[in-house]
């Protein structure tokens, strides 16, 4: 691959992974917190059933993907085999068991795009999300996990682009611009394509978990304990990695011809996937294939306005790390 431009790291680069980690160490959730997150969804489980004995709830998204930062909302997906009730009834019904239970500023979305049921647990004061059936969000969590375990490197890098596109409103899919789970994908790609690499592609070992959901067959390797030391004899630091992610997606990435598939733990072209083109909202400026429903462009709600906004904030980010004096404050300089 041709690199379109190839500019020599800074000399002082690593100077700043120390500072870059206690950023990092500092968005972390305490150990309380994760208990109260258990100790919410233990005593939601016994609420539910009751009512729906078979029905249970799962927790996914940051809060069990281990890319969570401190006082996130807590995503929670019921799954329920009801065959009486319809999406929206069974939303309201739950809505009716929590009020029921104490928890407040109950709230069903039945319209949204994904629907789901908004609470506020008193005891603990966190928010939560409740979805129905999305076991394909349950899944990618654990693999987004199970990434997270082979080396550390991916969730300090992670939280800190995470972190990055929050501070800069880059994080924002209602406006355009990329969901945090995008921004993880890219960065378990960036991490399978360093030489030597520092993660491997669980889709593509000999599969140890298989489930099949919604008619798509999700198989990985998810023996992690075997690879901890996959990403050993690369040595990079966090704030070298950090660059280098700026860079190739600031100058490196070719916008008109890749996608970006941790499935295949490679680029693909957009022409195999048919994705050259606008087809309804689909614009596919940034192509971010979603590692188990593959027609699915987690950079769909790109635009070609905010498609600019983004490569301004990756050259900027890369700019910042490449000349900045204080790179580690200026980076995450509010929008
Ligand atoms: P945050 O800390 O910003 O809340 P998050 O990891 O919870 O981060 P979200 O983007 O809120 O990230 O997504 C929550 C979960 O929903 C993801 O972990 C993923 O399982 C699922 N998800 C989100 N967006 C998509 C999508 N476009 N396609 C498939 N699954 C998605
Ligand atoms: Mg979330």
């Amino acid at each position: 691959r041709i690199q379109r431009r190839n500019i020599q790291y800074r000399r002082d680069i690593d100077f700043f992974a120390p500072k870059l980690i206690a950023i990092f160490e500092s968005l972390v959730p305490a150990d309380e917190e994760i208990a109260k997150q258990k100790q919410l969804i233990n005593s939601l489980n016994k609420l539910i059933s009751r009512e729906w004995p078979h029905a249970r709830l799962h927790l996914y998204g940051s809060c069990a993907n281990s890319f969570g930062v401190s006082n996130s909302d807590i995503d929670v997906c019921l799954s329920i085999d009801e065959k009486e009730l319809g999406k929206a009834e069974i939303l309201l019904k739950l809505a009716d068991i929590l009020e029921a239970g104490n928890l407040q500023n109950v709230q069903a979305l039945t319209r949204a795009r994904v629907p789901i049921v908004k609470m506020m647990d008193p005891e603990t004061g966190l928010s939560c999300d409740i979805c129905i059936n999305n076991l394909l969000a349950v899944v990618n969590t654990k693999l987004l996990k199970d990434y997270a375990m082979i080396d550390p490197r991916l969730r300090q890098l992670a939280f800190i682009v995470k972190h990055w596109a929050k501070s800069r409103r880059v994080n924002e899919t209602y406006q355009g611009t990329l969901s945090s789970y995008a921004y993880v994908i890219m960065c378990i790609h960036f991490l399978q394509n360093r030489r030597p690499a520092i993660l491997p592609c669980l889709q593509a070992m000999e599969a140890t978990y298989v489930v099949r959901v919604d008619n798509i067959d999700c198989a990985f390797f998810d023996d992690v304990d075997k690879l901890h030391a996959f990403g050993a004899r690369n040595r990079e630091s966090i704030s070298r990695l950090l660059w280098a992610f700026f860079h190739y997606w600031a100058y490196q990435h070719d916008y008109t011809a890749d996608v970006v598939s941790i499935r295949t733990g490679t680029l693909i072209s957009k022409h195999s996937k048919d994705w050259t083109r606008r087809i309804g909202n689909d614009r596919h400026l940034i192509c971010i294939e979603d590692p188990f429903e593959t027609s699915h462009d987690l950079g769909r709600v790109v635009d070609k306005f905010t498609i600019k906004i983004l490569r301004e904030e990756f050259e900027r980010a890369a700019n910042i790390l490449q000349y900045d004096p204080n790179p580690t404050v200026t980076l995450f300089e509010p929008y």
